[in-house]
């Protein structure tokens, strides 16, 4: 996607080489503009699945994923979460996973309220690195008696295994932009 990858060059930092970070327009403050552009391509790319929810996890994911489900026909959002929460119900699906970023497992949970035998579900989430945080959604899924429809991911890094993960077990990866390496602080895209 043309725009998102402009974007990358103009107002992506690179940390080491290995880490993006995208806080102008992704991770904290947030391009509703360019948003609603990823949510259009999203529907346009996964058209004619029959969808019928969007599961992505907190926190970043969840703008990711209520724009984009304004294009799909009456599709709700559900997010995992991360913390435990007294509000939240004893009855969850819930799954571990390792935090790229953070370097720690932590664990996702979904009230089985909001996942079903026969849901069929769209993954979108911001990053794709080592596949872990997709793997965990899907995990979620599968829990629920759901199947999934594929993965729709805001930027992959392609020097990482999440995408050779993810298709080996059969699963669908759409990438709005693939970043192919991170070197002397310059990010080169696919
Ligand atoms: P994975 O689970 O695929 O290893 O990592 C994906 C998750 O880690 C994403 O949900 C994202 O929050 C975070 N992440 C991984 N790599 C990066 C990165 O380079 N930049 C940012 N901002 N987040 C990342």
């Amino acid at each position: 996607m043309e725009l998102l990858k402009k974007r990358i060059q103009q107002d992506g930092v690179a940390v080491g080489s290995s880490v993006l970070k995208v806080d102008s327009f992704l991770n904290h403050q947030i391009d509703v503009t360019l948003f609603n552009e990823m949510g259009k391509e999203f529907q346009r790319r996964f058209a004619g699945e029959p969808i019928t929810k969007i599961l992505t996890v907190e926190e970043s994911g969840i703008a990711v994923a209520c724009i984009a489900a304004q294009y799909f026909q009456n599709v709700p959002v559900v997010f995992a979460k991360k913390q435990e929460a007294s509000n939240l119900s004893k009855d969850v699906y819930a799954s571990n996973v390792f935090s790229f970023t953070k370097n720690k497992n932590y664990t996702i949970r979904v009230d089985c309220k909001y996942l079903q035998a026969g849901d069929y579900v769209l993954i979108l989430d911001d990053f794709l690195a080592n596949g872990n945080a997709a793997l965990g959604l899907i995990d979620l899924v599968e829990q629920a008696g759901g199947k999934v429809a594929g993965i729709g991911i805001v930027i992959e890094k392609g020097f990482q295994s999440g995408r050779k993960l993810l298709e080996e077990k059969g699963y669908r990866v759409e990438s709005l932009a693939i970043v192919q390496q991170i070197q002397d602080g310059k990010v080169i895209l696919a």
